[in-house]
Parts: C-alpha cells; sequence; structure tokens
C-alpha cells in the first residue's frame, strides 16, 4: 500500500515530507504513515482538481457511471483489506468494518446510475415567444473533509454523489485514519478515473483547511466532523461565498413508549448505542423510557450489555473496540463521573478497562439521569448508555428537542397514532422508527439546527453537487 504518500494529478507524491505515524488504539503501535501535507500540497491538488474539471465535467453520466461502477467492483473485491485496514487504523470491530465497506460501496454504485437521470426542467412560460428551461451544472472543484470514526463511508458518501455529477476532488481525510482514505484512492486510480479527478491530500488540517478555503477555484466544501469545525469552516467560507454541505454533531434521543416491543427495543438500542463502540453521530445518546416499561427495558437492558463483548477488532467476536484515543477514554470518563455525582446510579460498567492494553472504556448503563448532567447535553462518543424515566409523551418530546442538535432520533412504540404524531414533534432530520439502522445510500442523511447544513445521500445528496442554470429562451 502507498500509506506514505500522497495522490495529486494521478501521482504519488510525497516521499521527502516528514511523516505522521498513524497508531493503532487497541495496543498503541504505529501501523503506518502518512506524509504532512500544508498550503502547498492542498494548492497543488486543487490546481490538479481544477485542470481536470475542465474535461471531467464535458464527459457523459454514462461514462462517469463506468467509472464508478469499476470503483464500485473493486471496492467489494477489496472489501477484506479495505475492513483490516480499517479496524487497524481506528479500532472498530472486524465485522463492522466489512459491513461499512460493503455499505461504502453502495454510496458509489448508487450515484452512478443516479447521475444519469440529473433531468433539469422544463417550465411553462407565461409570455408566448418565451421558453423557460433549468439546466442543471456541477458545482466545480469539491473539497472533501472526512472525520475518522467511518474512514471509508463518508468518503464514498461525498465522492459517489460529486464524481457522477462531474465535479472533480480533493480529499483530505482525518488524521487519525488516513490510511483506508489512501488503500481507497489506490483502487481509484486502479478504476482507472483520469488524473486530477481524484486527489488526496494528507497532513496538518488547519494548513489544508485555511488553504481550501482561501483558494477561489474550490466552489465547494463538502465536511463531516464536529460542530466546532463546521463552524470554523462555515465562517471562512464567508468571504468567497463557497458553497457548503456541513454533516455535523448529534445528540440522539431514543424514546421508548410503554407498548414498545421490549425485545425489539433492547436490541434496536444496542445497534444504535453500542455500534462502533458508541462512536458514531447519529448513535443513541440519551435514552427515555416511559414510566411503564421502564424497569423491564432496565433489566432486559443491562443483560444483554454485559454480555457484549470488548478487545482489540481484530479479534473475530469482539462487539466493543477501544475509542479512537486517550483523551476519548477521558471525556467519557468525565461524563460518567459527573452523572454519578449529580444522583445518577451506576448499573454497569463505569470503568476504563487498562488491563486491556490500549483506549478503551466498559460499555456502562446508567439509570436515574437528568438533564443537569453533562452526558445528557453532549455528545458522549463512548460506550455508555444514560437512561431516564418520563411520565407522558409531551415530556419526552420536550426532552428530546431541548439540545442544540437535531441529527438522528429513535422512537420505539407498536402504536402507529402515537409514533407518527410524537415524530411530526421531533425537531432531528433522520428518525429510527423500531430501527436502530436507519443509514441507507438512497435516502437523504443529515441534521437539523446546529447538526449541519444540506443531506447527504439519495436525490438531495447529488443536488448538493449541481448549481441550477435558469436558461430564458426568447424568440421574438
Ligand atoms: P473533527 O475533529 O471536527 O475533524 C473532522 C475533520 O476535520 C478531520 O479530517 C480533521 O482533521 C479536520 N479538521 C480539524 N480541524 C480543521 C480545520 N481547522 N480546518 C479544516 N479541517 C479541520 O471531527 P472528528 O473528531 O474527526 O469526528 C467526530 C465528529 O464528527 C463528531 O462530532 C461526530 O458527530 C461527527 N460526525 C458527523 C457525521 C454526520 O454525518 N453528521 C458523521 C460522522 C461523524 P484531523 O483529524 O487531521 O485534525
Amino acid at each position: 500500500m502507498k500509506d506514505d504518500l500522497m495522490y495529486i494529478n494521478g501521482e504519488w507524491i510525497g516521499k521527502e515530507l516528514e511523516k505522521l505515524e498513524v497508531v493503532n488504539p487497541a495496543n498503541g503501535q504505529v501501523v503506518g504513515t502518512v506524509p504532512i501535507g500544508g498550503e502547498d500540497e492542498a494548492n497543488q491538488a486543487i490546481a490538479s482538481a481544477h485542470a481536470a474539471f475542465q474535461t471531467w465535467s464535458q464527459t457523459t453520466a454514462y461514462e462517469r457511471a463506468m467509472y464508478l461502477k469499476r470503483l464500485n467492483d473493486l471496492i467489494l473485491k477489496n472489501q477484506e483489506e479495505l475492513a483490516q485496514v480499517m479496524t487497524l487504523e481506528m479500532g472498530k470491530p472486524i465485522r463492522e468494518s466489512r459491513g461499512e465497506a460493503a455499505s461504502s460501496a453502495t454510496y458509489i454504485e448508487w450515484y452512478a446510475e443516479e447521475g444519469k437521470r440529473i433531468y433539469g426542467e422544463t417550465v411553462p412560460s407565461h409570455i408566448a415567444n418565451k421558453r423557460m428551461q433549468v439546466w442543471k451544472r456541477p458545482v466545480g472543484v469539491v473539497a472533501a473533509i472526512t472525520p475518522w470514526n467511518f474512514p471509508l463511508a463518508m468518503l464514498t458518501r461525498k465522492m459517489g454523489p460529486a464524481l457522477a455529477a462531474g465535479c472533480t476532488i480533493v480529499i483530505k481525510p482525518s488524521g487519525e485514519s488516513p490510511l483506508t482514505a489512501v488503500k481507497l484512492v489506490e483502487l481509484c486510480e486502479e478504476a482507472g478515473f483520469p488524473k486530477g479527478v481524484i486527489n488526496l491530500v494528507t497532513g496538518s488540517s488547519s494548513k489544508i483547511g485555511n488553504a481550501i478555503m482561501e483558494n477561489e477555484k474550490v466552489q465547494k466544501v463538502t465536511f463531516t466532523g464536529s460542530t466546532e469545525v463546521g463552524k470554523l469552516l462555515i465562517r471562512q467560507s464567508a468571504d468567497q461565498v463557497k458553497r457548503l454541505s456541513m454533516e455535523l454533531g448529534g445528540h440522539a434521543p431514543i424514546i421508548i413508549l410503554d407498548d414498545a416491543n421490549v425485545d425489539a427495543a433492547v436490541k434496536g438500542v444496542l445497534a444504535s448505542k453500542f455500534r462502533n463502540a458508541g462512536q458514531t453521530c447519529v448513535c443513541g445518546n440519551r435514552i427515555y423510557v416511559q414510566a411503564g416499561i421502564h424497569d423491564v427495558f432496565l433489566e432486559k437492558f443491562t443483560t444483554a450489555v454485559d454480555q457484549l463483548k470488548v478487545g482489540d477488532g481484530t479479534n473475530e467476536n469482539v462487539d466493543i473496540g477501544p475509542l479512537i484515543n486517550q483523551s476519548s477514554v477521558d471525556k467519557v470518563a468525565d461524563q460518567v463521573a459527573d452523572a454519578l455525582s449529580k444522583g445518577a446510579t451506576l448499573v454497569t460498567g463505569g470503568r476504563e478497562l487498562t488491563e486491556e492494553g490500549g483506549t478503551f472504556y466498559a460499555p456502562t448503563v446508567i439509570s436515574g439521569v437528568d438533564s443537569s448532567m453533562v452526558i445528557m447535553q453532549e455528545e458522549t462518543f463512548g460506550p455508555v448508555a444514560p437512561v431516564q424515566k418520563f411520565e407522558t409523551i409531551e415530556e419526552a418530546i420536550r426532552l428530546a428537542n431541548d439540545t442544540k442538535y437535531g441529527l438522528a432520533a429513535y422512537v420505539f412504540t407498536e402504536s402507529v397514532a402515537k409514533g407518527t404524531l410524537l415524530i411530526e414533534q421531533l425537531n432531528f432530520g433522520i428518525v429510527g422508527w423500531n430501527d436502530g439502522m436507519p443509514s441507507a445510500a438512497q435516502v437523504p442523511f443529515g441534521g437539523m439546527k446546529e447538526s449541519g447544513l444540506g443531506r447527504e445521500g439519495g436525490h438531495e445528496g447529488l443536488e448538493a453537487f449541481l448549481e441550477s442554470q435558469y436558461v430564458s429562451i426568447g424568440m421574438d
């Protein structure tokens, strides 16, 4: 693997640059390096993407689909290697990594086809000798900045629609997990994309970020990451009015009503809360359970949590891998300590697992939490499930919406009427109703409020890389 190089204008470069070490959080060992690029490399990559845009944007959707389908096939063919790299560099259990590789391919495959349906519009004119049309144009050079927690899926969710729309791209992956991106770009090269269409820059996030935001050739920035960095990029984008898509942080509520199927709720909450050791933007962060079902849910849920196996993600039967680094473990431990100091009860877990040799935290359940506790206000990004009892649906809606975030929410109820009325009042961009894993390539994913701007996935995800050009045709 070209894991000590970056990819610009069809060349693997950066041999002479200092290297950033990528560390396996399961054991602290260095698993690879990437070059530390900065402004120069970012600007070279942007120039290359800009040059390539002039021809790539003129290809047909069918031609672009051909390249994307080749890439889809290569991702599936290399699913195991991609999964191994992912698990080694950021720790997620290998079964989840395989699942991410497969779902990442669906974004490439789906947009290969969807790109053929960029129709534009003919609009009836109010004047007899005029015709009115809306043409669709690719937005231009795109910069894609991605987080470490889904090192592959967050890239393909952007690349699929951007490339299908006729845009060219500069990728900047997280320094915590850049090796998966290197492997993906190798596959892009093998798929035969023309030089400059896809470029990869690794290194200093602030220097590369500044170069992207200051370079007029970048028309669109698509970012997935924290709300804090997202806000910085939004501010930086103002000078050039760059197009933005922002997939930011979340603080998902899970609401379980008295009439829920308890076993299905336990299964759904486990999937939502503990996937990727709780390090997902859509993972349930606050669990509200109605009084009539609270005790039985808590008991069954705790039994299930106690069965989760923690360990090195390369081990086939591990359910919970390490957290990405020590500061993540410290943040989780602080949130649990804060909740316990304010009166919450520790039901299970509640400690760092130092004997494992990496940055692990035990799957944890705490009950009797309330809104005064930090864990009910901030993203946890760890395997901790705080459970709060509520009496009425109105109370659950008020508690769930009492946040600056609006990404995902989950509802468990067997009643169509209660579920519908409840969801209509939840201010979240994605709702899983009796479903702990709602994401898919063909549907819009994104948040309300401070969880973001725009949507990825579905036809909305393609629209994000297009400009509407209204053409008025006079026929005097
Ligand atoms: P992050 O710290 O915001 O980093 C995200 C990306 O931005 C990384 O590539 C990072 O590079 C880069 N970055 C950092 N500072 C930058 C700057 N000044 N200019 C330009 N780029 C900069 O987020 P993270 O810790 O990687 O990911 C976790 C966060 O992402 C959570 O808040 C989670 O909720 C959110 N997330 C959201 C979604 C969604 O779809 N809404 C999906 C996944 C994750 P370095 O890592 O190299 O510094």
